[in-house]
């Protein structure tokens, strides 16, 4: 099967959050099924052309607006230097010769209707000009909603995508890239689709709504999150009813691991390498870590570690409302992160008031995420709510112990650690507040101080299975599901 995978973002070449991780590893996993994928997303900045090898293929692409052109450049590099799948990149100097993907500390760009209006339009003109024609277009989150609603308006008619099919999959419905009635116009749909039934919501275009109306089939990252969203507004974000509309259409799948990068047996980021047959390099490791966040050093200090995007999200209100009462306990903590300048302050506050207790990192750094996953002994997952996580995988394969709130693919993934039968991976909490974030974090701590049973727990997470075979195996499955809805619509 012929896939285009189509994102704003992609590993190893621009990350802000889970998206990267997993357009950068389920190609490959699909390239194992004998698919041919290819993926495509803007050239930022940020990508080096020279050190990713990147080639230009096309230039001076045409891209309509409603009343003007602009023009996009097509460049071809790999995946990694071990496989072979392509990744086109759209290269345009006024939209993504920026030095962030999507917004600053200011807020967001905002030309970001049109950068991906342009975008959108720019991966079914790329796709015509280098003549791959895809059976399924897999598109990912606001940023590529457009893609279903121009094949099903401006190019219905197009032969070239008569049997291209879209999968659409929500990594996060909480971003719905809603703009104003002029992007609507600019993006050259015609008036009659700017109805509520398609692309119209309250007075405004919503990229992510048109994704979710035309695209074939749909899906989310985890069964959990899938539920959730159709469930109210608190989840749904005002998408409720469309999902409501469209629920035999969609689906959740769990995301996997790239072994590849997150493997504690090969990863050089990290100071000493090790497996969870020999876990002495892990205890080096938090050593490491403790050293280089300024941090006491102790083997027996618990070590609770969080990197997040800085954002409500991610149960930072509770986290922070938690911190004095975890300051009473022999623990340490260490935060990495970005976003809110708000929590940015309110961290930055608490690492001046608890230096030896507390370190905070705002930025993002990929090594120093390597570092915090391997050397921490816990990891803390306070979201409010979680399209699927990817910190508590991550924790896992590098014998950390996930502390998580209930919902979404945390859920569906983290399993109560129970004394008895030496079962489960981590620790829960069921109510969204400061308490029992704290209560479990304390239940966390007593488990930690019987090495024997904190061992057991390291063992569990490190052994289960969570690569991306399986659910590479699911994609297959809708992108199937799509073109035989395709298939069918087109016969009628
Ligand atoms: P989301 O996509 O909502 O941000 P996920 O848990 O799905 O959350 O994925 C987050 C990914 O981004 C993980 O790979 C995590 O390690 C990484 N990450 C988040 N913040 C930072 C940061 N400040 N520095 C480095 N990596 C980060």
């Amino acid at each position: 099967m012929n896939v285009l995978l189509a994102a704003s973002e992609c590993v190893p070449f621009a990350k802000t959050g889970g998206l990267a991780d997993v357009t950068g590893a389920l190609p490959k996993a699909l390239k194992k099924l004998k698919h041919d994928v290819r993926v495509i997303m803007p050239r930022y900045k940020k990508i080096d052309a020279k050190k990713f090898n990147l080639k230009v293929i096309a230039r001076n692409i045409p891209v309509s607006f409603k009343d003007k052109v602009e023009f996009a450049t097509i460049m071809e590099g790999k995946i990694n230097s071990k496989s072979s799948i392509p990744v086109y990149f759209i290269d345009n100097e006024k939209y993504y010769n920026r030095d962030e993907l999507y917004r600053t500390s200011l807020g967001d760009y905002p030309d970001n209707g049109e950068r991906f209006i342009f975008f959108s339009r720019a991966v079914l003109e790329a796709t015509k000009a280098i003549d791959f024609k895809p059976d399924v277009i897999h598109c990912n989150d606001w940023q590529t909603g457009l893609i279903s609603a121009y094949l099903k308006t401006l190019y219905k008619l197009d032969s070239f995508f008569l049997r291209t099919a879209v999968l659409y999959t929500i990594h996060n419905i909480a971003y719905q890239g809603v703009f104003s009635r002029d992007i609507f116009y600019l993006a050259g749909f015609d008036r009659e689709d700017f109805i509520p039934q398609r692309l119209e919501y309250y007075g405004q275009i919503n990229f992510m709504k048109a994704g979710l109306v035309y695209a074939e089939i749909l899906n989310t990252v985890s069964k959990t999150y899938s539920r959730q969203i159709q469930t109210g507004e608190e989840f749904g974000r005002g998408m409720e009813g469309v999902l409501e509309h469209r629920k035999k259409d969609l689906y959740g799948i769990i995301n996997g691991l790239d072994y590849s990068i997150w493997n504690p047996e090969q990863d050089q980021n990290i100071i000493v390498q090790y497996s969870s047959d020999d876990l002495e390099g892990k205890t080096i490791c938090k050593k490491d870590l403790q050293k280089i966040s300024g941090l006491p050093i102790g083997p027996d200090i618990p070590l609770i570690g969080l990197v997040a995007r800085l954002d409500a999200q991610k149960g930072l209100d509770i986290f922070y409302a938690a911190v004095g009462r975890m300051m009473k306990m022999k623990l340490q903590l260490i935060i990495l992160g970005t976003g809110d300048p708000v929590y940015m302050e309110l961290f930055e506050r608490i690492g001046i008031k608890y230096p030896r207790k507390i370190s905070v990192n705002l930025k993002f750094d990929n090594m120093l995420a390597h570092k915090i996953y391997a050397g921490s002994d816990m990891f803390l997952i306070p979201s409010r709510f979680e399209p699927c996580g990817l910190g508590q995988l991550i924790s896992f394969v590098y014998g950390t112990i996930p502390i998580v709130h209930r919902t979404g693919g945390l859920a569906d993934t983290v399993d109560s650690f129970n004394v008895k039968t030496g079962m489960g991976k981590g620790f829960l909490f069921d109510e969204y507040n400061a308490k029992s974030l704290f209560e479990s974090i304390k239940k966390a701590v007593k488990t930690y101080k019987t090495k024997k049973k904190w061992n057991r727990l390291i063992k569990n997470g490190m052994e289960a299975d969570f690569s991306w075979g399986k659910a590479a195996k699911s994609y297959v499955k809708l992108y199937k599901k799509a073109q035989q809805k395709k298939t069918k619509a087109a016969g009628q």
